[in-house]
């Protein structure tokens, strides 16, 4: 099958890379889209050090051709969106409720490709950008087949980061106020959800026209800054008066009090 390959300096469409059938407790998508997150893109920069070669991509969603053994669900057929977190559904952390404190969640999931007998690093525990791909059961998340999949891939990463930092992290309460640092993917999401909960205020803040555009589109800001025009008050207290995104991360790490703030991540 095809599948884009980074070699650690380009990315090529490569044909002849095969993956594994499904084991026990797995099953095998045929990938019909995927999205391209920043994270892809830090790794073919250098930002994020992964070895390769490495299949990369990690917003996808498909169509289940094969189950694995003990596999109930979902079944061959079903429109699926892939999840990043392998989590085992076994451990302390995954059955109190804790899914994404799993151990096992991350990065111990052996790579399903090869190439010509060689291995093929997976990343994220995915690798979208190829025609086929094995996962865990659980990763793959069956959705309605109305929802076209080139839509539903992006709840793989920027919606599942974005939304979920607000309705499950964060846990944003009525009349808070919050920092969206950057309108991007994630940032976009982060103010959907924002909406959806009937927050008091926004500021978003992002440098780039088109971005600030889009999200006035969606909610537009009780107060909005625009980070490299602005002086770098050390606190948070007075979003409009103008601190720097980096005050802003700083104060929100440093917070006594953790309850009011949710550092979500950071992209350049
Ligand atoms: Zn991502
Ligand atoms: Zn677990």
């Amino acid at each position: 099958m095809k599948a884009i390959v980074f070699d650690g300096t380009d990315n090529k469409l490569v044909d002849g890379v095969t993956v594994r059938d499904p084991g026990i407790g797995e099953v095998q998508v045929r990938i019909v889209a995927s999205g391209l997150c920043q994270s892809d893109l830090s790794v073919v920069n250098g930002k994020i050090p992964f070895p390769s070669p490495v299949i990369l991509g990690h917003e996808g969603a498909g169509i289940v051709e094969a189950v694995g053994p003990g596999v109930t669900m979902p079944s061959v057929g079903d429109h699926v969106v892939l999840s990043t977190l392998a989590t085992c559904g076994q451990c302390a952390s995954c059955t109190s409720g804790y899914p994404t404190m799993c151990r096992e969640s991350f990065g111990k999931t052996a790579t399903p490709f090869e190439l010509d007998g060689t291995p093929i690093h997976n990343f994220a525990t995915l690798s979208t950008f190829t025609e086929r791909i094995v996962v865990q059961a659980g990763q793959a998340v069956p959705i309605p087949k109305d929802i076209p999949l080139s839509t539903a891939c992006l709840i793989g990463c920027a919606v599942l980061t974005g939304a979920g930092a607000v309705l499950n992290r964060a846990r944003v309460n009525p009349g808070d106020s919050v920092v969206v640092i950057g309108a991007g993917g994630i940032g976009l999401n982060v103010i959907q959800a924002l909406e959806s909960q009937a927050r008091r205020r926004l500021s978003p803040s992002t440098r780039t026209p088109t971005r600030r555009r889009r999200r006035a589109s969606l909610a537009p800001p009780t107060s909005s800054m625009r980070p490299r025009a602005i002086p770098s008050p050390p606190s948070v207290s007075s979003p409009t008066a103008g601190p720097t995104t980096s005050s802003i991360a700083s104060a929100a790490r440093q917070s006594p009090a953790r309850r009011w703030t949710c550092s979500i991540g950071a992209a350049s």
